[in-house]
């Protein structure tokens, strides 16, 4: 194996899309340090969002450092390269020193059949029985299934080798974290699938840190998990103990772990993960973006004045664009467009009535999934208003800044990593 950057047991990706929220992100950092979960904190931000918004990675970089400098914060942190391909890695190369390499759109295209057959002839003990660790009962893949496997993953798996030697080739090889992502497909990767990834990526020699996969059930924007709880759990436990093994097997890092790329707020998966990664004392990192964005806009109409005059006029905007901002969502999204109150409902609330609709408390009966869902969705109003946006995050940083402190804190690292909320 390669030599690589190792990452910290448990890693939080904090998306901040605006740029504004970094010291109020890394606080809550320090927070549960403080209370004994040391969180490596990863500011994430996408080829899509970073196009989206009209900025350049370089940014994100400047706003990690600018935090770390301003909170003195002494231990590790990184800038992900979030969901890069070949075509769009280059410019990311220099500030980040973390790349989610993004092979989903592979995934399906089969590969060389010879290359498959070398791969199924190179793994014998992956078909028949094959006992793993707190796995029950044994895996037991047919040959055939696992040709089917090889025949689904391998040509995205190469993908990931090209992508990975190109920006080693660029950085050098100690000097960045590896993340393979395949959450932006259709179907979940299953336990036994997993595993013969795990095999393959293996073979190109990746140092893998972490890998995410699709789970079971729907990862809907900024709100909770909607699927079977209980098969969630079943396999994020069959997914650690995958993962142990291949650790072993394959000589993979010692470090790697999976990322839940969590489209924000799964708050009822996190104590089923947090039950299972104490059992397998693993780690792991999870992803949010969108939530931190959400926040600002709490921020602003908790603000009352011209700070909920932006949120109303955000939201008026989304509501007569829903069906454009919400497609290229679809497969992430649930809208009710029943329950969405007309802009001119909106315009006449309170600063109250919108921080209730929109702040994501389930115990509230006032709280609007389809709401939350659409605002989500909708930064590319606040992107249009440029300027005017950015001196509301200014003129209103620190009720702003309490909200995405709290949020984080309260709401993810608390039942997550420390089991209490
Ligand atoms: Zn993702």
């Amino acid at each position: 194996m390669s030599k690589y950057l190792s990452l910290g047991k448990f890693s939080f990706g904090m998306g901040d899309r605006f740029a504004h929220q970094g010291k109020a992100q890394l606080r809550a950092c320090l927070m549960a340090t403080d209370q004994g979960a040391h969180v490596v904190p990863v500011w994430n931000k996408s080829n899509r969002e970073h196009t989206f918004i009209g900025t350049e990675p370089a940014s994100l970089r400047a706003e990690a450092d600018a935090a770390v400098k301003a909170l003195g914060w002494k231990k590790p942190y990184h800038v992900d390269a979030d969901h890069i391909r070949l075509e769009t890695v280059d410019r990311f190369l220099a500030p980040s020193d973390f790349f989610t390499i993004d092979v989903a759109d592979a995934i399906g295209q089969p590969a060389a059949a010879a290359e498959v057959q070398a791969f199924v002839g190179r793994h014998p003990e992956l078909a028949g029985q094959l006992a793993i660790p707190h796995l029950e009962p044994p895996l037991d893949i047919s040959r055939a299934e696992v040709e089917r496997v090889a025949n689904k993953f391998l040509l995205a798996v190469q993908d990931a080798g090209k992508i990975y030697r190109h920006i080693a080739a660029a950085k050098g090889e100690a000097s960045f974290i590896t993340e393979v992502s395949m959450d932006e497909t259709d179907s979940p990767q299953l336990p036994h699938e997993l595993l013969i990834i795990l095999a393959a990526l293996a073979d190109e020699k990746i140092p893998l840190q972490t890998i995410a996969p699709k789970f079971t059930g729907r990862f809907n924007k900024g709100v909770d998990y909607v699927g079977d709880l209980k098969q969630f759990e079943k396999e994020f436990n069959e997914d650690l103990a995958v993962v142990a093994f291949a650790i072993q097997k394959y000589g993979l890092p010692p470090s790697l772990k999976l990322s839940v790329h969590s489209g924000s707020d799964k708050f009822s998966i996190y104590e089923p993960m947090r039950k299972a990664l104490k059992k397998f004392n693993a780690g792991v990192h999870i992803k949010t973006a969108g939530t931190t964005w959400l926040e600002e806009l709490i921020g602003l109409a908790e603000a009352g004045g011209d700070g909920l005059e932006i949120a109303k006029e955000i939201y008026a905007y989304a509501i007569q664009h829903v069906d454009e901002f919400c497609a290229p969502y679809a497969t992430v999204i649930d809208i009710d467009k029943q329950k969405l109150p007309t802009g001119a409902a909106v315009n006449g609330w309170s600063s109250q009535q919108f921080v209730s609709a929109l702040r994501h408390d389930q115990k509230n009966p006032a709280f609007n999934p389809s709401f939350r869902q659409l605002l989500h969705v909708s930064f590319k109003v606040a992107a249009k208003m440029g300027d005017r946006y950015y001196a509301a995050l200014k003129k209103h940083e620190a009720v702003i800044a309490k909200n995405v402190t709290e949020n984080l804190f309260e709401r993810h690292m608390k039942p997550l990593l420390l089991g209490t909320h």
